[in-house]
């Protein structure tokens, strides 16, 4: 640290993302990247002409992406803000709406802290049932902010639109933001409750679903005010949040949903297929909504788990929260990675029995 950067940060523990070693080095199923490609729409969108164009800024307010978007989510486009990656959006939204605090869960993303303290917001942290699910009355008029993803990261594990719906309806005074970064692989989105609750945000990404976590793209869905709100702090800060290609390529995955259903179907499919012979192997598994797993046994400790997984070749994700620590967070990959991550753990379990 510099004896320059002012006090106020000096003691913000900030977010630790997901290791990121060499390409090619390990079955990475760590990250919760999506295994499959973009459509090929956006690697035709991204072409050398395009290229040429970049001594021009992008244009503030979505390019041809917000109309594709707009149609796609069935909302119009002032319900709409354009972010650079998701974790933009929370930011945005911390900024701008925390003033009174904010709830989240104990087990979730671990963003919403490190924000909450970046902005000197009061954190109210409301712990996960025994089973890891949330109940909707521990957030009925919390006179905060609350901030939920849905389905729940680590645990995989998703509210029904109704249950979410009560918690917004009992906080009509303050925003309730709906983390949807996952909600494609298996989960009800709420952004149909957009025109009833202006209260409501719902943050979403194309990283995950559609294979663009490397464009850095996501966006907000609420109320034409709210995004105003979001818009102003945007052009306080950075208005060109997002570059040329990345609005196009979002219009081009925007646009090419039966390519990213089909991938979507594999994805479930390897899930499921995954937590069957995880289970044989003597694992539990949460009900997860996402594209990944998470899982734990007694057979080893997390951690062990983890580090031994890592010395064979595969980075799985493990965390040390003592409520989840003996659990593995494992991104469901495709067929063959997911046969050597099962082919890893089989062959360390067996060692471990044999002593
Ligand atoms: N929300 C949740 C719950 C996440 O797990 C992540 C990242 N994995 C994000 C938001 C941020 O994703 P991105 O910035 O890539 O959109």
């Amino acid at each position: 640290m510099s004896r320059f950067l002012d006090p106020r940060y000096a003691a913000l523990e900030e977010y630790v993302p997901g290791e990121q070693p060499k390409e090619g080095t390990f079955v990475k199923l760590n990250t919760n990247e999506n295994p499959y490609p973009p459509s090929p729409k956006v690697k035709a969108a991204l072409n050398a002409a395009e290229i040429d164009r970049l001594n021009l800024y992008p244009s503030v307010t979505g390019g041809e992406l917000i109309g594709k978007l707009a149609k796609r989510c069935r909302v119009r486009e002032e319900n709409l803000f354009l972010v650079n990656g998701s974790d933009d959006a929370l930011n945005f939204a911390f900024m701008a709406f925390g003033g009174d605090g904010v709830a989240f869960p104990d087990v979730t993303y671990g963003f919403y802290k490190v924000f909450a303290d970046l902005y000197g917001i009061r954190k109210e942290i409301v712990p996960l049932r025994e089973d890891f699910t949330i109940d909707p009355l521990d957030y009925a008029g919390l006179g905060k902010m609350i901030v939920i993803a849905n389905p729940n990261a680590p645990t995989g594990l998703a509210l029904r639109r109704s249950d979410v719906e009560r918690i917004i309806a009992s906080n009509p005074d303050h925003v309730v933001l709906i983390d949807e970064a996952y909600v494609d692989f298996g989960a009800e989105s709420c952004i149909p409750l957009i025109w009833t609750y202006p209260n409501l945000l719902v943050v979403q990404t194309f990283s995950k679903y559609r294979s663009l976590a490397g464009m850095r793209l996501g966006f907000a869905v609420g109320s034409p005010e709210l995004i105003a709100d979001l818009n102003k702090l945007r052009f306080s800060t950075n208005p060109y949040n997002l570059d040329r290609l990345a609005l196009l390529a979002g219009a081009a995955a925007a646009e090419d949903e039966d390519y990213y259903l089909d991938r979507k179907e594999e994805i479930v499919y390897t899930r499921k297929k995954t937590i069957l012979r995880l289970q044989e192997l003597g694992f539990t598994c949460t009900n997860t909504k996402t594209n990944f797993i998470f899982a734990e046994t007694d057979r080893m400790e997390g951690e062990e788990l983890y580090k031994r997984l890592k010395q064979a070749g595969v980075l799985v994700r493990h965390f040390s929260d003592p409520r989840i620590t003996n659990f593995l967070r494992i991104t469901v990959g495709t067929p063959e990675q997911m046969e050597t991550f099962l082919a890893a753990l089989r062959r360390i379990l067996d060692q471990e029995a044999e002593g």
